[in-house]
């Protein structure tokens, strides 16, 4: 009875909360980043750049994990965080999801992220060290042109750690960036019909709905893009300024974006039940 009042209910209160979002411009989806500062070097990583050389007023990383706490406090439920630094025990922070970045298998994420210069490790061996057997981790993979080849090789290894799920996006260029890096219409189509085999066959660990993988699609994002449902969400810079438009800033690529939090507002917006299942209900997430 549970789930069957939880299945007609939450899309309806999903939809709710979008359409609030629209009329009264109150975002319900707000990221933070947290410090203005990274110990990685991710191939593509959209906030080097657009933030990484910017001399922002920021926290310590010591009033940063207070924020962070802070916010956890006030109903945060999602951190998106590289993993290097790792993560509060497992029901420490109860009600809590945490969205690791790991960008394939060993070998996508060696050609991706690599080597952790600050921690002196493997960026590859340090995630899997935080979220193995932890259900309240998933993984989020972005593709490119770096490890498309490892989308099914990512998916069996994560399906053998014991975790909560993996979800897909694909990097997002700016406008007029033509860097072999980002992957062609015709590859990221391939590319979405692979996740979509997947996700016959691995169900709710690909935990996206079937819609929000399909409207990755380069056909459907140049049909839902222009209606961009921005209004639901709002990114917030390290010194506390507001990005404009969505977290890739003014010059992000809508044509080309490749986002899964939009895909599955869409897919909300168009009454898809699995999307509204898997999207977490109302948070503040806090990114970094
Ligand atoms: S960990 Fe995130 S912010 Fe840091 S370089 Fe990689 S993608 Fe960019
Ligand atoms: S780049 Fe930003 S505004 Fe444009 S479609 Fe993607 S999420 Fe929406």
């Amino acid at each position: 009875m549970r789930r069957l009042t939880q299945n007609l209910l939450v899309p309806v209160v999903m939809r709710l909360l979008i359409w609030h979002a629209e009329k009264r411009k109150r975002p319900f989806i707000g990221s933070i980043n947290v410090v203005n500062r990274c110990n990685l070097h991710c191939a593509g990583c959209y906030w080097t750049r657009t933030e990484r050389e910017q001399d922002r007023v920021e926290l310590s990383i010591e009033e940063g994990a207070e924020l962070v706490h802070t916010l956890w406090k006030r109903g945060t439920s999602i951190i998106v965080t590289n993993g290097t630094y790792g993560l509060p025990a497992p029901n420490e922070w109860p009600r809590t999801q945490y969205y690791v970045s790991c960008d394939g298998d060993k070998a996508g994420m060696d050609r991706v992220r690599g080597f952790d210069v600050v921690h002196k490790a493997n960026v590859f061996e340090q995630v899997k060290s935080v979220a193995f057997h932890r259900k309240d981790v998933k993984l989020t993979m972005t593709i490119s042109k770096l490890n498309v080849d490892r989308i099914e090789a990512f998916v069996r290894e994560a399906a053998t750690w014991g975790i909560g799920g993996v979800v897909f996006s694909f990097a997002t260029p700016n406008v007029g960036e033509r860097q072999s890096f980002y992957l062609t219409a015709e590859r990221k189509e391939q590319a979405v019909q692979e996740v979509l085999r997947l996700k016959r066959e691995f169900r709710d660990f690909i935990a996206m709905g079937t819609r929000a993988i399909e409207l990755l699609r380069p056909s459907e994002v140049a049909r839902w893009s222009p209606r961009c449902p921005t209004f639901a969400a709002q990114s917030v810079r390290a010194d506390g300024q507001l990005i404009e438009r969505c977290i890739f800033g003014p010059e992000g690529d809508c044509s080309r974006c490749g986002c899964n939090i939009y895909t599955t507002l869409v897919a909300v917006q168009e009454g898809d039940r699995e999307s509204a299942r898997f999207m977490t209900p109302p948070a503040r997430v806090a990114s970094k």
